[in-house]
């Protein structure tokens, strides 16, 4: 029942609702609805892809369906919300072997087609898919396995590595650049050498991508994620143009594009390049740095005491961090909202762009437990705020409020935009120990007169502080 009209109904519709996912994606409010525009247009999208006359037969498509949805609906179902960054790393993965394997087989089908003839375009942007779509798939597989704890999650690094690196892509390029100018290489030593390019171009993209990422820290991984599913995004793009598929070229190039901003503005808000992200070796100035920590005497107080001061409090900033993702808190930090706004306390939330381990972690995590959005204030928001409030409460936060960001040259987060939680009234911090987050440093903060630490699980510790409040009612 193919509809050449249908079709490309179903590709305008598709293309419409993932720009207005991308925007509505950009607010807590609207996000939900943008996750709904994405995956409507998604269905369009397949809609419209089965309606194409050339497809003959839905045996294979229905067995693949199935297969994807056997991986991709456990995946989705059982990996925790702290475990975002790997599941999305997964994604990609198969984001980059579906698009190296596609192109795969178009160079195959289009060189049996044609009598082994191929345009220099086509031969050249399958290159071009293929080397993007298999580093993507290897480089992945690598994040996921330093994020998942299966790999060395440090830098690992050897000498002459860039050269290797380099040499590699270079190889790959040339070969990609020799099947653009010759696409079946049919006159080199008899044609066996020209059958050899694009399996071998295949293994060197492979090679890269692992190689690419194994000197980055697994503490650098969410910001490689999300530069790999720019690469995948610009993979399918390409792909687009070799099948003649507007949608797919629009939609990789959202991705390729999106992928790339939020790099960018990952690496911003942590105060690093780029090239010190991929090439900087990031853990070896941390451990450096780490082991200059000296004892020093802290004030920290129980459950009851915190409860008390919170209560007496007028205005309170809660600063979410890493540790409430751990703790999955976020559920007992609605309940404290609750029972200090019922107290006549204004609660706010103070939202750092890094908090956690992916951008808008902490807005995910806090939306889950309906806390209202516009208690929710980006760090440019509440900073000015800061020096009027009575307690900025820390929970499971820690790289994100370390005022060495803004004055210790030597320190690694230096520069790093920080919630200026040090220039609240009071400061109480909710985490388990005095360990070091993850730039692996000491946090100044907790040395302050004006600091209490709170030692405790952040579940466990906010739900004894609810029960504290809740019993003076
Ligand atoms: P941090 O990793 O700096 O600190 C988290 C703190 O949570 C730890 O010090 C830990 O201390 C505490 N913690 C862990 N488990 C618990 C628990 N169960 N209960 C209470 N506390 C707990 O987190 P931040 O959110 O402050 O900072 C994020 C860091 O991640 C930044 O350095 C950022 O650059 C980096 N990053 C973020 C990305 C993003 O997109 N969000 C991407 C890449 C990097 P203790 O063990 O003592 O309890």
């Amino acid at each position: 029942m193919s509809n050449p009209i249908l079709t490309q109904t179903s590709y305008l519709i598709a293309a419409a609702l993932f720009i207005l996912a991308l925007k509505w994606l950009n607010a807590p409010k609207t996000a939900r609805k943008g996750v709904w525009a994405g995956e409507i247009g998604m269905a369009a999208a397949i809609v419209g892809t089965l309606l194409l006359p050339e497809i003959k037969a839905f045996h294979w498509i229905v067995l693949t369906l199935l297969v994807g949805a056997g991986i991709g609906i456990p995946i989705a179902l059982l990996m925790p919300m702290t475990a975002v960054p790997q599941r999305t790393a997964l994604s990609h993965c198969f984001g980059g072997l579906a698009a190296g394997l596609v192109g795969t087989a178009e160079y195959y089908l289009a060189r049996s087609q044609h009598g082994g003839h191929l345009d220099h375009f086509t031969s050249g942007v399958l290159a071009l898919e293929v080397l993007l779509g298999y580093l993507t798939f290897t480089g992945s597989l690598m994040a996921f396995g330093k994020l998942q704890g299966i790999l060395p999650s440090r830098p690992i690094t050897y000498k002459g590595q860039n050269f290797v690196n380099l040499g590699i892509l270079a190889m790959a390029a040339l070969i990609g650049i020799a099947l653009a100018i010759d696409p079946t290489q049919a006159g080199l030593a008899g044609g066996v050498v020209g059958q050899l390019m694009f399996p071998l171009l295949i293994l060197l993209a492979l090679l890269f991508g692992v190689f690419l990422i194994i000197p980055i820290g697994g503490a650098d991984m969410p910001t490689v994620i999300s530069l790999l599913n720019s690469y995948a995004g610009l993979s399918a793009s390409a792909m687009g143009f070799v099948l003649d598929n507007k949608l797919l070229i629009i939609a990789g190039a959202l991705d390729g594009s999106s992928g790339f901003i939020l790099s960018v503005i990952m690496c911003k808000a942590m105060n690093r390049s780029f090239t010190n992200v991929l090439f900087g070796a990031f853990g070896q100035v941390q451990t450096a740095v780490a082991g200059k920590v000296e004892a020093k005497p802290v004030r920290s107080a129980q459950p009851d005491e915190a409860a008390a001061i919170l209560g007496m409090a007028q205005s309170v900033v809660i600063i979410p961090g890493y540790g409430m993702a751990v703790a999955q808190a976020q559920h007992k930090v609605r309940d404290l909202c609750d029972q200090l706004t019922k107290r006549g306390v204004d609660v706010r939330f103070g939202i750092h762009p890094v908090a956690g381990r992916m951008p808008g972690h902490m807005n995910v995590l806090l939306a889950e437990a309906d806390i209202p959005y516009e208690r929710l204030l980006e760090m440019d928001e509440i900073n000015p705020d800061m020096p009027q409030v009575d307690v900025a409460l820390v929970i499971g936060a820690n790289d994100v409020t370390n005022p060495a960001a803004r004055h210790d040259k030597s320190s690694p987060i230096y520069g790093m935009p920080i919630i200026d939680v040090d220039k609240a009234r009071t400061v109480m911090v909710i985490k388990r120990g005095m360990s070091a987050g993850f730039a692996g440093i000491e946090n100044e903060l907790y040395h302050m007169e004006k600091t209490l630490m709170l030692f405790g699980d952040a579940k466990q510790y906010v739900g004894e502080m609810v029960k504290e409040l809740a019993s003076g009612d």
